[in-house]
């Protein structure tokens, strides 16, 4: 066992995309949860996939989900893995903000704390306000708490959807 090497990760996962092999989008999030599963990772918890209308022009909804997992890999490799699966399913990287993208796999929290270099932030810089993350993450690890706020995911998230 690595035992002390070892980290563990918040992945938020989304699509918004129809995929040539892999169909709609939660079928995409399903993929994409077998392809980290394949990593020198262990997946701790999976979150469901839920549904949601996106915040631009696209037409299409999102699919997202979250997932903990526990692995050796520190996190610029870890990025490195997740971009290498996201190129995998086709997610164009260039072009307009809002364009379709198949996946897009992010680093949304990990066991080290605060987390900064010129590719990566940790925690993810924006997802204090996305219900789309907030809600799956807090459905797996809602007594997770981010190191900036000190607040649990679980109290974000009922933070962010109360009227
Ligand atoms: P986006 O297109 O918005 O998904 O941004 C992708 C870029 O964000 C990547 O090239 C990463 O280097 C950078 N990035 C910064 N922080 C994170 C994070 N926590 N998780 C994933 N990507 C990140």
């Amino acid at each position: 066992m690595r035992g002390h090497l070892s980290h563990r990760y918040l992945i938020a996962l989304g699509s918004n995309r129809r995929h040539v092999r892999h169909g709609g989008a939660r079928r995409i999030i399903t993929a994409a949860l077998a392809a980290i599963g394949a990593l020198d990772a262990r997946v701790l918890a999976v979150s469901p996939t839920m549904t949601s209308r996106p915040l631009g022009p696209s037409q299409r909804d999102y699919a997202n989900a979250a997932a903990v997992i526990e692995t050796a890999l520190r996190p610029r490799e870890l990025l490195r893995e997740l971009q290498r699966i996201e190129l995998d399913f086709g997610r164009r990287r260039r072009g307009r903000r809002w364009s379709a993208r198949t996946l897009d796999l992010d680093i949304v929290l990990w066991d080290g704390g605060v987390f900064s270099d010129d590719a990566l932030a940790i925690p993810h810089p924006h997802f204090r306000e996305r219900d789309f993350v907030l809600g799956p993450a807090a459905a797996i690890a809602g007594r997770w708490r981010d190191p900036v706020t000190g607040l649990s995911l679980a109290h974000l998230h009922a933070r962010l959807t109360k009227p």
